[in-house]
C-alpha cells in the first residue's frame, strides 16, 4: 500500500534519491518487501517533493507528479537528478480499491514549506472525515481558535480520495501550528488527527509522512517504517533502501520526528487514551 520516503541532510539529487540503493523506492514499486493489508506493486503513479527558497527567503516544496508507474517515467532519470535539494519527500502509490488514479490522487501534497504523503487507507472514508472535521471543529473553538474545520473546507480535496481530503484537515492543523491558534506543534497536529480518525474508524491505516524543508515527521498505524538517522542525514522510509545495518525498523503505533542527529520516537496514542 504505497511507499514513501523522507530525506533531509546534505544536498542531495532529487532523482537518484529515487533511484537510490538495491531497493530503491522505484525498485520498491514493483518488488515492494514489506506490503500490509492488501496491493501488491505500487503501480499508479509516483511523486516527489523537493524544496528550495521562496519569495520570502523561507523554505518552500516545489513538486513533480506523474500517475504512470514510476518506472515508466524517463523523467526520474533525465530531469530529476538535475535538481538538487537538502530535503526530498517522494511517494510511489498503489491507489485503494474504488480511488480514482490520476495525477491529482498522486501524493506528495503540499501547501507553503509543507509536503505530505499518506501510506494506508480509511474505510468509509467520506463519513469518517466528515465527523473528524466537526470533531476538530467543536475541539478548535472549545480552544478558542479562530473557525478551522468547515466541513465545506473538504470539497478542496486536490482528488476524490481519503488521502487527498485528510491533507486538506492536516494542512489546516499545521497551518494553526504556524499561527499558534490551535496545534501547538506539527507532533500534535499529527496526534490530533490519527487520534480522531481512529476514533471513528480504528481499522484506518494512517501511515503518515510529513516534511518542511528541515525536519520530517511520520506515524506508524499498521503499516511498516524505517528510519536511517546519523549527524549528518535523516531519512525516514517505508522500506530501507538498502543493507546498511544502520537501519532502524520503526514499530507500529509511533509518532517519528527526525533531522540530521536526531531521531525521536514515541507512543502515537498516550496511555491515558488508548482504546480498546
Ligand atoms: N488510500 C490512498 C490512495 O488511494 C493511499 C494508498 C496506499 O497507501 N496504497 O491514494
Amino acid at each position: 500500500m504505497c511507499r514513501h520516503l523522507g530525506y533531509v541532510g546534505p544536498p542531495t539529487s532529487v532523482g537518484e534519491l529515487l533511484t537510490r540503493g538495491t531497493h530503491s523506492l522505484r525498485t520498491q514499486a514493483w518488488a515492494p518487501k514489506e506490503m500490509r493489508g492488501g496491493g501488491t506493486i505500487n503501480a499508479d503513479g509516483f511523486g516527489v517533493a523537493w524544496w528550495r527558497n521562496g519569495s520570502g527567503g523561507a523554505p518552500e516544496a516545489s513538486r513533480y507528479r506523474n500517475p504512470d508507474p514510476i518506472w515508466t517515467d524517463p523523467a526520474v532519470e533525465e530531469v530529476l537528478p538535475q535538481l538538487v535539494s537538502g530535503a526530498v519527500l517522494g511517494s510511489i502509490r498503489s491507489a485503494t480499491v474504488g480511488m480514482p488514479v490520476e495525477r491529482a490522487a498522486c501524493a506528495p501534497f503540499v501547501d507553503g514549506r509543507w509536503a505530505f504523503s499518506h501510506n494506508g487507507a480509511i474505510p468509509e472514508w467520506r463519513r469518517v472525515l466528515t465527523a473528524v472535521t466537526s470533531d476538530l471543529d467543536v475541539a478548535a473553538t472549545r480552544a478558542g481558535a479562530t473557525r478551522l474545520f468547515e466541513t465545506a473546507r473538504l470539497l478542496e480535496a486536490e482528488a476524490a480520495t481519503d488521502s487527498a481530503a485528510l491533507w486538506v484537515l492536516l494542512r489546516d492543523l499545521l497551518r494553526s501550528t504556524e499561527s499558534g491558534d490551535y496545534a501547538k506543534s506539527p507532533a500534535t497536529a499529527l496526534r490530533l488527527l490519527v487520534d480522531a480518525v481512529l476514533r471513528h474508524m480504528p481499522t484506518a491505516r494512517l501511515n503518515l509522512l510529513i516534511g518542511d524543508g528541515e525536519q520530517v515527521w511520520a506515524t506508524t498505524v499498521h503499516h511498516a517504517l524505517s528510519a536511517f538517522v546519523t549527524d549528518d542525514v535523516a531519512i525516514l522510509s517505508s522500506e530501507p533502501y538498502d543493507d546498511d545495518p544502520r537501519w532502524q525498523p520503526i514499530p507500529d503505533r509511533k509518532l517519528v520526528f527526525a533531522r540530521p542527529g536526531v531521531l525521536s520516537i514515541e507512543e502515537l496514542t498516550p496511555p491515558d487514551t488508548e482504546r480498546s
